[in-house]
């Protein structure tokens, strides 16, 4: 396995470099993956975000998403990048599922590969890992790997704004126990190096369109299903409840929250009919595993926290499956 050192010899002179991340980029997603393009851009590289798929409106704002190659959208485009790159950075994943199609490009492609991740389990397709799963975000290593590279100073506001998105989205508007002290050191010097704090908070959280609100609304009156003896909350919403409130890619994201601030809620779920899959988000509080269920149940993972996975039975049986296997957590459900 490659060291720093070699990263470093690796990312001397201009490169032809890419940067991707997981399917459905979420704000650490975008945050560390447009920090560390704007880094290398300003280091002369030649460089592109290739995203597997489009993502959430609200960071559309973000400094250099204008330059994002989106796979699904730009089909040729996307794979002649991937195919012509010398260095391929992954990022807020560390398994080339995370990609879809684009994972089976990456895998090809000669270029070494340079994976950046917080998560668990990691596959192991790469050259050279950054990863630390006790890190609250995929934007703070992108602060600590510039940091090692020795050019602190060159984080500049585009970045360092960057940056705060991606850790500001991903630990909870840092609330979740990975904040440490030295998340919001980097948090400092960040505001310090030009990120407008204040402003970001508006940018990404004061966005809702009315339809998004509305469906918030409808979620919580209507597709909340408590369950106090098992701790647990969880939403459910079919196909035609996301149609006729036209809603888009980012705008159930952070619902599965309400159902966690419930006073008594260890575990909360929003399951989801996507069309091909029923889509899980699960969230836990404390030392319960959500990503136990999503992995042992869900074909999922991720974090103990914050986890995720998918079922291909229709929406009532997949509700069915999750109210089913809560018996077998009761015990940790209660503590
Ligand atoms: P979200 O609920 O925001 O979609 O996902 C929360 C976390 O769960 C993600 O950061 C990721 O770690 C994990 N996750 C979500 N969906 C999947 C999935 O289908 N497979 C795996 N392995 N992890 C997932
Ligand atoms: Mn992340």
């Amino acid at each position: 396995m490659a060291q720093l050192a070699d990263l470093i010899q690796w990312l001397a002179g201009s490169r032809r470099i890419v940067i991707t991340t997981h399917h459905k980029p979420d704000g650490d997603a975008m945050g560390s993956s447009l920090g560390l393009y704007n880094y290398l851009l300003k280091k002369g590289h030649q460089v592109h975000v290739v995203s597997p798929s489009d993502y959430p409106h609200f960071l559309h704002w973000l400094p250099g998403n204008a330059e994002v190659v989106t796979y699904t959208e730009e089909l040729a485009r996307a794979k002649q990048l991937v195919e012509e790159a010398e260095l391929i950075f992954c990022l807020d994943f560390n398994a080339l599922s995370r990609i879809n199609e684009l994972g089976e490009l990456v895998a090809a492609s000669g270029a070494k590969k340079i994976m950046v991740d917080h998560h668990l389990d990691p596959q192991g397709f790469e050259d050279f890992a950054y990863w630390d799963a006790t890190a609250c975000a995929t934007a703070e290593l992108i602060f600590r790997l510039i940091v090692d590279l020795g050019d602190a100073a060159a984080i500049d506001r585009d970045i360092a704004t960057c940056l705060y998105t991606g850790i500001m989205t991903d630990s909870g508007s840092f609330r979740f126990p990975n904040t440490t002290s030295g998340v919001h050191r980097i948090i400092a010097a960040l505001i310090d190096a030009g990120a407008n704090n204040s402003r970001i908070h508006e940018l990404v959280y004061d966005n809702n369109q009315e339809n998004r609100l509305r469906f918030l609304g409808y979620c919580l009156s209507n597709r909340l299903v408590v369950m106090p003896e098992y701790h647990t909350a969880y939403f459910y919403i079919s196909k035609q409840e996301l149609d006729k409130f036209q809603i888009q890619t980012g705008d159930t994201e952070g619902i599965v929250n309400y159902a966690l601030s419930l006073n008594g809620i260890k575990l909360a779920a929003f399951i989801v009919d996507r069309g091909p899959v029923r889509k899980m988000s699960f969230r836990s509080k404390g030392e319960f595993p959500a990503n136990e269920i999503a992995r042992k149940y869900f074909e999922g993972g991720g974090h103990r926290n914050a986890a995720g996975g998918s079922s291909s039975l229709s929406l009532p049986e997949t509700v069915d499956r999750f109210i089913q296997i809560l018996p077998e957590f009761e015990e940790m459900l209660k503590q």
